[in-house]
């Protein structure tokens, strides 16, 4: 949000606790839903940026990504409702590929003196030492990991993480799109609103009748 939003003579909210979790939300599921709000909790965060990432160079070339724009509709319905959840356009604003490093340094002029936290999935933080510009991401924020289901995942040493437990919740987008292709309900694992969405882009190749046990 630019700071015009804000009536002259009034300043922006103080918001000095940001933590941010990218993602590709292909589509945004209640693994992302309950990490962000149970770490907002835990480390008492004034507002989560679930960020949208606008071409997710890692997996570029791997598969068919949904666009963009659809994506972060469907974060936008995931967070509508949700307190100090909000959805974050930057990457997508900004254009080409989506770097973490760079967002930091958005966020840090958007919101001076805040102390910004980097979450990722234990997955994710695995991969840490391959993400562009990764010392800036360490330096530029303090890195908070939650595990997922599965093996216990190796994180790269020398780094100060903060772990935060969640509950783990054996959901993923690629679950989640297989489920469309096949027909299997996608029930309580995306919110509503989400599915609204989801039906009403077409997304996925979704049916109405797949979208939800009853949506009449
Ligand atoms: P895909 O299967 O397409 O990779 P995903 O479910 O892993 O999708 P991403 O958009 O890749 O979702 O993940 C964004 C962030 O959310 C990553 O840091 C990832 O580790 C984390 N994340 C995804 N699913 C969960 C979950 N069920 N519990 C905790 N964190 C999760
Ligand atoms: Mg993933």
């Amino acid at each position: 949000m630019s700071s015009s939003a804000h009536p002259p003579g009034t300043q922006r909210p103080a918001a000095q606790r940001i933590g941010l979790f990218g993602g590709t939300f292909d589509p945004p599921h209640v693994g992302h839903l309950v990490t962000a709000v149970n770490v907002r909790h835990a480390l008492d965060l004034d507002v989560v940026i679930l960020m949208v990432n606008n071409v997710p160079w890692q997996k570029e070339g791997s598969r068919q990504i949904t666009p963009a724009a659809d994506r972060l509709a469907m974060v936008a319905a995931a967070v509508d409702d949700v307190a100090q959840l909000v959805t974050g356009r930057t990457e997508i604003d900004h254009g080409g590929h989506s770097f973490t490093a760079d967002t930091l340094q958005t966020l840090a002029q958007e919101y001076p003196g805040a102390e910004l936290f980097t979450i990722v999935g234990d997955d994710a933080a695995a991969g840490l030492h391959t993400w562009t510009r990764y010392d800036e991401v360490v330096q530029q924020s303090r890195l908070v990991v939650v595990d997922r289901p599965g093996d216990p995942v190796d994180l790269p040493d020398g780094v100060d993480w903060i772990r935060v437990e969640v509950p783990r919740l054996e959901v993923s987008s690629t679950d989640l799109r297989a489920r469309f292709v096949d027909g299997r309900p996608l029930d309580y694992l995306v919110t509503e609103p989400v599915l609204d969405v989801i039906v009403q882009r077409g997304l996925y190749g979704a049916r109405p009748d797949l979208a939800g046990a009853d949506r009449s």
